[in-house]
């Protein structure tokens, strides 16, 4: 069933050669970051970031993280 709602690389390639779209990172494991210490949360980030860029061949300058609550982000992520 995910197949059917998830892309592929193939396909977030083909949607990334078009100039209006913009493709972040977003953790690669999708923890909320309040429960991760800084190293952790960096591995997260960075290692997304790394693929996406291997992927896309391109530079990657956006990472969104998963949640946005009180609980899962605090001033650290801000
Ligand atoms: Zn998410």
């Amino acid at each position: 069933m995910n197949r059917e709602l998830i892309m592929d690389w193939y396909e977030i390639c083909q949607l990334a050669a078009d100039s209006l779209v913009l493709i972040g990172a977003h953790t690669t494991g999708h923890y909320a970051f309040s429960k991760l210490d800084t190293v952790a949360t960096r591995r997260q980030i960075a290692v997304n970031v790394a693929r996406i860029e291997a992927e896309l061949n391109r530079p990657c300058h956006n990472c969104s993280f998963p949640y946005g609550d009180e609980l899962a982000c605090g001033p650290r992520e801000r």
